[in-house]
């Protein structure tokens, strides 16, 4: 599990953290938490098998909060509605229980009415042979390709990349690129202070 960050306001600054400190880190006062009350930085990641009828994404090497970096490409995949997880990279399509996608991020997902319809599409969808690991292009047909046929069958309505990352993936990776840098410097120095 990922430490949780912690968060409380002083000397004009918010102060981010692992665990609540006695002395400030930067004006070195003695914190009254009495007064400022310590709140939680939401924790944005999911372990993606207990998130059925869902897209996921995750860093494509390792984890977010370790190995991701802002400008990389990112993976996706979808979960069925027991929570497997359909993906496709080099490898062809794969199904699995999950394991790599411990630390990913919903960016859609539907309620159990849909679940029929859902699994309709992913079945219909991932019969097709072209998901081959042989046919996998970096730019032509991968991971989003896979998904957004997925959606475009679920909707009856043709999705596009540009146009379902501008709508669902977008503004979640603002507020992810946050969190992992604030974890990333808390790591490093013990705290992360941002400017009030
Ligand atoms: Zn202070």
């Amino acid at each position: 599990m990922d430490e949780l960050i912690l968060g409380f306001r002083h000397c004009g600054s918010i102060i981010y953290c692992f665990q609540l400190p006695q002395l400030c880190p930067i004006c070195k006062n003695v914190v009254s938490f009495t007064c400022d009350t310590p709140f939680r930085l939401p924790y944005p990641f999911v372990k993606a098998h207990q998130h059925p009828l869902s897209i996921v994404l995750k860093s494509t090497k390792g984890t977010f909060l370790e190995h991701y970096s802002c400008n990389e490409d990112l993976h996706i995949g979808i979960t069925d509605c027991k929570g497997k997880v359909y993906e496709y990279d080099s490898d062809g399509l794969k199904k699995s229980n999950g394991e790599e996608w411990l630390q990913s991020i919903v960016v859609y997902e539907k309620s159990e009415e849909w679940s029929y319809d859902w699994s309709h599409a992913l079945r219909s969808v991932a019969s097709d042979p072209k998901w081959r690991s042989e046919n996998y292009d970096e730019q032509t047909l991968n991971c989003f390709s896979f998904v957004t046929e997925f959606l475009t069958n679920l909707n009856c309505v043709e999705t596009k990349k540009e146009q379902f990352c501008e709508e669902f993936v977008y503004k979640k990776i603002v507020s992810l690129n946050k969190y992992i840098t604030v974890h990333r410097n808390i790591v490093k120095d013990g705290y992360c202070n941002i400017k009030n």
